[in-house]
């Protein structure tokens, strides 16, 4: 056997991980969702070890997994209200979930007579997942304007794209740029009168909107399995499950319909093959973290960690209205906030969200910075920055509003970050001709985001706002060309 020293190899990752975000303490308001529940991660850790060797791939051979998935999906049935008629399954995360409700409500559609290419109707503030599933599975997607000023949308403009064509409509609880609950029933009722399947979206609602109270004490619009046209609904245990990362419900209401979400062949000579989700071999490592923590804090412990989320959240929004410059997007439902720039106020003292979130990130605290976006019909969604509230940063709210009010104080008055500085000395040409790896790692290079790694790992400009001006003002095909190679350079191995 080689010889290898452990030790060594443990103090190098050590080494790596010391240059990550924090991933506990609430420093990070998105990514990551501390329970701040110590206890809660150490018995995470020990279910992970104890079913590492594991296969998920076979229920029937590692029994444990089937009757950890099915305890799980129950737990989650029975918090979302739904009959036993509905069933589901444990997928890797969100996305996964996502995609597997795209594609089965696409079969669907095409087992009841569907033809030709398939359309998927929501709002354009719906994750981007389903942009990715749209692609992956070659679905039109058909976004709705929301209104500029609250990010939600009008139901009627949703319902009035409903089609033969349409395989699945898709509303968030919430949404996770602007914290919109969609109007679930209107639409699911619409959807149900023709026919279309719906889908609901509570990757990051699904495990706290159940305990989730108003200031006025009125209740949420229903949004869950109680609205009968509700055919999917996807609920990330890896978000406010506090699970370790690759663990999401996606449950779905009719046996005969869930079964469109399976793959199975015997056109191979190898094993039979049947999958409810898209992976094959995979871990059990999250699952058995997502169970053991269902167990441990069951619908009170839930519950609890909710309490804390919503006084905090609460808290942060009455801090962000109370700095001169900023203001708060809509009307948020659950853990999620969106800045963006106060425009009733005279120029020299309205406070860019971008920058703002600049300036907290060199304070130790990161926000999320969310583009701004033109929508079909020509209005332009603000820029924005997202914060994700946790049951961890309710004991740290003072140094958070420290921190936000010393922030907005150093660019207050400042103007936008602004990119046609960049944009002018960009050849022309770059927006016709497909761009090879090397032209497009150029361009990085010009625009001051090439070599952008170190000896502990990936590097991004301390400054985002102006990076997230470039995004807004190149072309889109551009931009995500060029994205892409930003990321693919980080990971490989250089050239020599
Ligand atoms: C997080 C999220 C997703 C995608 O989830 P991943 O777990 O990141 O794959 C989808 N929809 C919403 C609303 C989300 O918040």
């Amino acid at each position: 056997m080689v010889a290898f020293d452990s030790a060594a190899i443990l103090a190098r990752l050590a080494a790596l991980r010391a240059g990550d975000a924090p991933t506990h303490g609430g420093h990070v308001l998105s990514y990551v969702y501390d329970s701040g529940v110590a206890d809660v991660d150490e018995l995470a850790a020990q279910a992970v070890r104890l079913v590492q060797p594991v296969n998920g791939l076979d229920p029937t051979t590692f029994t444990s997994v089937a009757v950890m998935e099915r305890e799980v999906i129950g737990f989650a049935r029975e918090l979302l209200h739904g009959g036993d008629d509905v069933v589901g399954s444990v997928t890797t995360g969100g996305t996964e979930s996502c995609l597997l409700a795209v594609k089965t409500a696409r079969d669907v559609w095409r087992a009841s007579g569907g033809v030709g290419r398939a359309r998927l109707v929501a709002p354009v503030t719906v994750h981007a997942a389903f942009h990715k599933a749209a692609h992956y599975f070659d679905l039109e997607l058909d976004l709705v304007p929301v209104d500029a000023a609250t990010g939600a949308v009008d139901p009627v403009a949703l319902i009035a794209r409903l089609g033969l064509d349409v395989a699945l409509a898709v509303v968030s609880a919430p949404s996770y740029p602007f914290a919109v609950l969609d109007p679930v029933e209107a639409v699911a009722e619409a959807c149900e009168a023709a026919g279309i399947a719906c889908h609901v979206d509570a990757c990051i609602g699904g495990w706290i909107l159940p305990f989730w109270r108003r200031a006025d004490g009125a209740p949420l619009p229903l949004w869950d399995l109680r609205v009968p046209g509700v055919t999917s609904i996807s609920a990330d245990l890896h978000k406010f499950g506090y699970a370790p990362k690759g663990a999401s419900v996606l449950l779905q209401r009719g046996r005969d319909r869930q079964r469109a979400q399976y793959f199975a062949t015997t056109g191979w000579p190898g094993y039979p093959v049947v999958n409810a989700t898209m992976l094959g071999s995979k871990s059990a490592g999250a699952l058995a973290a997502s169970w053991a923590i269902v167990q441990a804090l069951g619908a009170r412990g839930f519950a609890e960690l909710a309490g804390s989320c919503v006084r905090a959240t609460s808290a942060i929004a009455d801090i962000i209205a109370d700095i001169d410059g900023l203001r708060l997007v809509g009307d948020p439902v659950g853990p999620l906030l969106a800045v963006t720039t106060d425009d009733d106020v005279p120029a020299d003292r309205q406070v860019d969200p971008h920058h703002w979130a600049d300036q907290a990130r060199k304070r130790g605290w990161l926000l999320q910075l969310q583009p701004g976006l033109v929508q079909s019909d020509g209005t332009r969604l603000p820029h924005t920055t997202h914060l994700t509230i946790t049951p961890v940063t309710e004991e740290r709210i003072d140094e958070l509003e420290t921190a936000l009010r010393a922030s907005a104080d150093a660019v207050r008055g400042r103007p936008r970050a602004d990119a046609t500085a960049v944009l002018v000395g960009l050849p022309p040409e770059l927006a016709q001709a497909p761009l090879t790896s090397d032209t497009a790692a150029a361009v990085l290079q010009s625009i001051g985001l090439g070599g952008s790694t170190d000896s502990t790992g990936a590097r991004l400009p301390d400054e985002m706002a102006p990076f997230l001006a470039l995004i807004e003002a190149l072309p889109r095909p551009l931009t995500e060309r060029l994205l892409t190679e930003l990321l693919a350079r980080i990971v490989e191995p250089p050239a020599d």
